[in-house]
Order: C-alpha cells, then sequence, then structure tokens
C-alpha cells in the first residue's frame, strides 16, 4: 500500500496516517493500515502537508475494533528514507499533542528511486526519533519490536 502509493507520486511527496492495534504484552505496536493521502493535503517535491478530510470518521469506526492512530507516513521521492530533521520536528509535536492521544507515534518513510522503493520504520519516543529494524508481512501489516 504504502509501497504502491509512493510509486504512483513519483514528482511529489505523498502519504497518510497509520492505523494499528497495541500489543502491551509484547511492548509493540502492530501497523494494520497506512492510509491514502487525505484529498486536503498539499504536496510539494521535498515536503507534504497531510490533510485531515475523512480521517475523524475512519479512526471512530476503527476505534470499534480496537484500532487507533499510531502514527504518520510519507513519501520521498528521488531520496533516501532518511527521516529529515522537520520530519524530527513533526514527530515531536504529534507525540506532545493532546489531539492525537499517541505518545510513540511511528513514522514510516518511503524513499523512492526509479520503481525500487526503501522503507525506514522509526518511533518517536521521549522527545527522540528511534529507527527500527523491520519486518514485513503482506503489503499492509508491518509489525515492530
Ligand atoms: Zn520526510
Amino acid at each position: 500500500m504504502i509501497e504502491q502509493q509512493a510509486l504512483a507520486s513519483p514528482e511529489n511527496e505523498t502519504g497518510g496516517i497509520l492505523i494499528g492495534r497495541y500489543d502491551y504484552a509484547n511492548d509493540r505496536a502492530v501497523v494494520l493500515a497506512a492510509t491514502q493521502r487525505p484529498t486536503d493535503s498539499e504536496i510539494g517535491r521535498t515536503w507534504f502537508r497531510r490533510g485531515s478530510s475523512g480521517l475523524k470518521q475512519l479512526l471512530r469506526e476503527r476505534w470499534k475494533s480496537g484500532e487507533y492512530y499510531v502514527g504518520e507516513w510519507h513519501s520521498h521521492p528521488g531520496g533516501s528514507p532518511e527521516p529529515s530533521s522537520s520530519d524530527v520536528r513533526e514527530m515531536r509535536a504529534i507525540s506532545r499533542n493532546p489531539v492525537y492521544a499517541c505518545s510513540k507515534p511511528i513514522l514510516i518513510i518511503a524513499g523512492t528511486v526509479g520503481n525500487s522503493v526503501s522503507l525506514s520504520v522509526s518511533v518517536m519516543e521521549a522527545g527522540l526519533l528511534v529507527r527500527f529494524r523491520t519486518q514485513r508481512y503482506g503489503h499492509t501489516a508491518m509489525e515492530m519490536k
């Protein structure tokens, strides 16, 4: 899902939110879905301002089955999946914003070069962005430890 969306937008950054479930026993989050870009997002070659159209309703729906907002994803067209300093700042702001109710938001970045995609997965924890090793299961599910 993330890979396809990132490749489909070779000129501009694109992105959305991550929805998942917390597995408290094993201290991990399981990302179950990455949304498409909200229609009110603003995009540019090296920046992305995610909109919020439709997300409130989607999250309310998912909440009924124990699924929550767990973070953000966006693409870096023609670039590495390394988080930029503004990515770190944004994730820090989200972790401290009570509206998100997510103190450890996850960030997935899809760097694309031609037809190949490389992903980075990080989590904002206590003000620092920590990079994870990833294991992938299928197209949309991603488990992290
Ligand atoms: Zn970025």
